[in-house]
């Protein structure tokens, strides 16, 4: 299974920053085989990041945010169909600003996973508890109740969906979750799915919160952790090329 390397570049990168981004990334990175980069630039660049890396097939383009209706009397929402005409194959749902900052319920996010699963555009849920909820010996718990979004789905669904575990008290702050600690969570949420029929090779689990140029070996040296879901250090071309090329 190939390692991922997703980049969520929040609301960061127009279309004309992420053509010069893209510039200079590209002009550095070299494909390997066993390795995918997963790029989500905000809606508005959707279409030039699609075309601008059109010849990578190991490159996925990917929106930030969608909502489970194909149309309708939505104002601002973009539904996957249009997603998807403009580029996108992959989309983050149940990210933590979206749960916290914008208060997408747990209902909401089953929604937008069976949206994605109808249209076969790759849904990454991702799921990460709070300070005081980690503090409280409650990760678990939190983790599970938030993988509810999956109830009902059968195990082929299932192993369509890639999860990214992002605590929340380690994303944009600096602070990140050992490699162990991640594992264990890593571990727990492969339980989740082996209990509902899913091969835990199928499985693809993400750790996102911080993670940096000097922090990416050590997290990759754990095996549970098969990717990274990366915010602040996507958006400089120098920091995400060492990030990637770490593998
Ligand atoms: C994120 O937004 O998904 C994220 C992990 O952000 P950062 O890397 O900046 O903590």
């Amino acid at each position: 299974m190939s390692r991922i390397f997703a980049g969520n570049w929040k609301m960061h990168l127009g279309p004309e920053e992420a053509r010069a981004f893209l510039k200079s990334f590209l002009a550095r990175y070299r494909r390997v085989t066993g390795r995918e980069v997963w790029l989500f630039p905000p809606a508005v660049s959707l279409e030039t990041v699609a075309r601008e890396t059109r010849d990578r097939a190991e490159i996925i383009v990917g929106t930030q945010n969608v909502h489970w209706d194909d149309k309708g009397a939505f104002t601002g929402e973009l539904s996957v169909p249009m997603a998807k005409e403009a580029g996108a194959r992959a989309a983050l749902v149940g990210h933590s600003e979206r749960r916290h900052v914008f208060g997408e319920t747990e209902d909401d996010t089953a929604k937008k996973v069976r949206a994605l699963l109808r249209h076969q555009v790759k849904a990454v849920l991702c799921v990460g508890e709070m300070i005081d909820q980690r503090e409280a010996g409650q990760t678990v718990a939190v983790i599970e109740r938030q993988l509810g979004a999956l109830a009902g789905l059968d195990a082929n669904a299932l192993a369509d969906i890639t999860i990214a575990y992002e605590p929340v008290w380690a994303i944009g702050t600096g602070r990140n979750a050992t490699p162990a600690d991640a594992a264990q969570v890593h571990r727990a949420i492969r339980a989740w799915f082996v209990a509902r029929g899913v091969a835990a090779r199928n499985l693809t689990v993400l750790y996102g919160g911080s993670v940096k140029p000097d922090n990416i070996a050590a997290l990759l040296a754990e095996p549970e952790i098969d990717g990274v879901l990366v915010g602040g250090a996507s958006i400089d071309a120098g920091a995400w090329l060492e990030i990637v090329n770490s593998r």
